[in-house]
């Protein structure tokens, strides 16, 4: 035993010489580098290993774009050039170049407390080129430099919108410098949308000089719709086409083609006097991204008596926006079902004009019209058509897959009743539980002025309501029982 153990010994001391002498560097301070042209003088002697130059590790990230980095523990240095990544391991003649193994002819070292890199190697795994020039025994290392990435398209420099006025037929928007404005229109009513760019609001007020000269232009107003996009839109009281001339300091709307608004037939009969509100012009509009305000309680003559009662019939969600998704069904689909069934019935009664805010997809609509924010543009179609009623349908959904039921939202007192009526016809359709009437806070009922509801016909995360509800039945019958409250509430009302 004793004899074993003593020949091991001498085994490893033999070992630990031989590889003490694969490893013998010798400290050459006549060596000279060369990175790039530049003589860089490390702050420690080079070393010669086997022939091979082995430079301190911080010396090779001078004069090169690189970024070295020491990981104590693991031993390792780490090499960043760019997408590159080279790790080199001290005593290991692998590195890795992107988790890529390469074999190097020599390994990096620890001599005196520094790490040692093989320059060559290194220099090659960084696609340099690396030479020897014996005569003023200089390491040359040339390294093409990535050129610069290409420059950012300069952020364009933000403008000022200093005013807004009307002249005749033209609207002026002066800038403090050049933009760029884009332009695109709406309808119901007619609406020229200006969406100036790179802009900031810097008016005085928000009074527009020589607003009401001209019948054709019903109103012009302007928000700062995004942060840096100002919007102005000039309604129309019949339609025009127009120019959009783009200036240094001025972006100009030239309205051209007016054409007058239909001339509304007055009625055969006589009807009652039915006053119809007035509605002071907005400030700024709903849906063209200024902050909407609370519904104020318009001046609204009895339903009953009106010839015909526009109902605005909002197909909850719609296009990217699928509402709640379960048990194989999606709310907007199953929203745009009932709405566009509640739609034929109301459609087919001469008492009703009726106002979709969607009869398909509504992304490509929404496209259409410019618009960004679904929520207040349904708003904005409530309250730019001065509907009568709104009604927006939709879908519930819960964590559980036992919640289920019918329930009705309204938001004003004004809507309670509206909402008591057509809930009570609503959950004897769908035979599903009564969650009552509930008053909430939602946008389309919030800041629509005229009556509104919300109407959440069953929920889409309950196996039996959801599969239900998909059928063309149930959605037919909802439809029906919508149309009778709606009929009821109007006689009454
Ligand atoms: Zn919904």
């Amino acid at each position: 035993m004793r004899k074993t153990l003593c020949g091991l010994g001498i085994f490893l001391f033999f070992f630990l010489g031989m590889f003490s002498a694969a490893v013998q560097a010798a400290a050459d301070p006549s060596i000279q580098l060369l990175i790039n042209g530049s003589k860089v003088k490390p702050e420690v002697p080079l070393q010669l290993v086997n022939g091979r130059t082995l430079v301190p590790v911080y010396t090779v990230q001078e004069g090169l774009d690189i970024k070295v980095s020491w990981d104590g523990k693991n031993r390792k240095v780490t090499v960043v050039d760019g997408s590159k990544k080279i790790e080199l391991t001290i005593g290991s003649k692998t590195a890795r170049v992107n988790g890529v193994q390469k074999k190097l002819d020599v390994a990096p070292v620890i001599i005196s407390n520094r790490t040692f890199l093989p320059f060559r190697a290194v220099g090659e795994l960084l696609g340099a080129e690396v030479d020897w020039e014996n005569k003023t025994r200089s390491v040359i290392l040339n390294k093409k430099t990535t050129p610069p990435p290409p420059k950012k398209p300069e952020t364009p420099q933000v403008v000022k919108v200093t005013s807004i006025q009307q002249t005749d037929q033209v609207i002026s928007i002066q800038t403090s410098g050049k933009t760029e404005a884009k332009s695109f229109t709406m309808n119901d009513p007619y609406r020229i949308v200006v969406d100036v760019q790179n802009a900031t609001l810097a008016t005085a007020s928000s009074a527009i000089p020589g607003q009401g000269t001209n019948p054709a232009i019903k109103n012009v107003r302007f928000s700062q719709f995004e942060p840096d996009v100002v919007r102005v839109v000039v309604e129309l009281a019949g339609s025009a086409k127009y120019d959009l001339v783009q200036g240094a300091s001025k972006i100009e709307v030239k309205l051209k083609d007016i054409q007058s608004p239909e001339p509304s037939v007055p009625p055969v009969t006589n009807p009652p006097v039915v006053t119809e509100p007035v509605e002071p012009p907005p400030v700024v509009a709903p849906g063209d991204g200024t902050t909407q305000q609370p519904n104020p309680t318009p001046v609204t003559g009895p339903l009953s008596l009106k010839e015909r009662v526009r109902i605005v019939v909002d197909a909850g969600h719609g296009g990217k926006d699928m509402g709640a998704t379960g048990n194989n069904a999606r709310e907007k689909d199953l929203t745009l079902g009932i709405s566009q069934h509640l739609a034929n019935n109301l459609g087919a009664d001469p008492k009703f004009e009726v106002i979709m805010t969607r009869d398909s997809e509504l992304d490509k609509q929404l496209t259409e019209r410019g618009v960004k924010q679904e929520l207040s543009e349904k708003v904005n179609i409530a309250n730019d058509n001065n509907a009568d009623l709104f009604i927006s349908v939709h879908i519930n959904s819960s964590t559980s897959a036992s919640g289920k039921g019918t329930e009705t939202y309204y938001h004003s007192d004004k809507s309670k009743g509206y909402a008591s009526t057509i809930h009570k016809h609503l959950v004897q359709a769908t035979g599903f539980p009564d969650r009552k009437i509930k008053k909430a806070n939602f946008q389309v009922i919030k800041y629509t002025k005229m009556p509104a509801i919300l109407i959440e016909v069953g929920f889409i995360s309950n196996p039996s309501e959801a599969k239900e509800m998909q059928t063309e039945e149930f959605q037919q019958r909802v439809a029906d029982a919508v149309y009778a409250g709606l009929k009821e509430y109007i006689q009454n009302n």
